[in-house]
């Protein structure tokens, strides 16, 4: 039985994370005319209100996209992202925000393809409801992404992006993601792969870094952004991760020129910092 929802930490600071990196990512494919496939092993609701339900019990967005929302000085890569933000909530008013498979599903084309899993019994009908007039071109899932990923790799096109947005509540996501990339990379070793981590203190995140470098030696990227010293009573999210595998050769200087704003913009206290690391071709 599953108990995450999303809803409760929609646009937090992880989420600007992941999502601007998303953007990034999308925008890279979208440069070539060549179709691509957007794969999401664990898509969520799709869509979150921000001013009812679970997001306003813990206004979590407050510390993460509301910072941004406002200002008129974001660095390039950032305004990709908030435009995508503004767009579904165009009379300027932060109501509602985009989960990953709303943001990939505004940047596709009509010759590209979206397949999406949920495991959760609720979210998935949201998802199925947000996405009632998407037709063909994406198609939806009730089950477990870290298995049914496998049917679809490599996809037609030899072009894709997956992400792997696990909630971590279950410590064995962490070794599932491993292994589940394992498993990708042996069926198309040539997509691009983006992972979100959360930073918490069990052993399990603290590691997590080094062993996803471990799976090539080569053409991956990772970047963290740390907003606060860890917990003292040991429980919450202090920051998180994205590392990519095979990212396109402009993120580097994408996130060099974005990391520094999003840690004096986000920053909690003292410790907030970001990390940024990649190995070329
Ligand atoms: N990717 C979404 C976004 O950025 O908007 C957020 C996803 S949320 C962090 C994780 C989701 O995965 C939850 O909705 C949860 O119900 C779902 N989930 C958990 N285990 C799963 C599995 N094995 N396969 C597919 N979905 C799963």
């Amino acid at each position: 039985m599953l108990s995450y929802r999303h809803a409760f930490h929609a646009g937090n600071h992880a989420d600007v994370l992941k999502h601007a990196v998303l953007v990034q990512l999308l925008d890279y494919l979208r440069q070539k005319d060549k179709s691509y496939w957007y794969i999401d092993t664990h898509a969520g609701a799709g869509v979150y209100s921000l001013q009812e339900g679970y997001a306003t019990k813990t206004s979590e967005f407050e510390s993460g996209i509301a910072k941004l929302w406002s200002r008129t000085d974001l660095p390039a890569p950032l305004a990709a992202y908030v435009d995508e933000i503004a767009a579904l909530n165009p009379d300027g008013q932060l109501r509602y925000y985009p989960g990953s498979p709303y943001l990939a599903w505004r940047l596709m084309r009509e010759q590209d393809r979206m397949r999406l899993f949920e495991m959760h019994t609720t979210e998935i009908d949201v998802l199925r409801h947000n996405f009632r007039d998407a037709g063909r071109r994406a198609m939806l899932y009730d089950g477990d992404g870290f298995e049914g990923i496998k049917a679809l790799l490599p996809p037609p096109p030899r072009r894709a992006l997956v992400l792997i947005d696990p909630s971590y509540e279950d410590k064995r996501d962490y070794t599932r993601t491993l292994h589940c990339l394992e498993e990708c990379l042996s069926r198309f070793a040539t997509g691009t792969y983006a992972v979100w981590y959360p930073q918490v203190t069990r052993l399990e995140s603290q590691r997590f870094p080094d062993q996803l470098k471990r799976l090539q030696s080569k053409n991956w990227l990772h970047v963290s952004l740390t907003v606060s010293r860890p917990p003292s009573g040991g429980f919450g999210l202090f920051g998180s991760g994205m590392f990519i595998l095979n990212p396109p050769y402009t993120l580097a200087a994408a996130l060099k020129a974005t990391m520094p704003w999003l840690v004096k913009t986000l920053g909690q206290d003292q410790d907030a910092q970001f990390q940024l690391e990649y190995r070329g071709d």
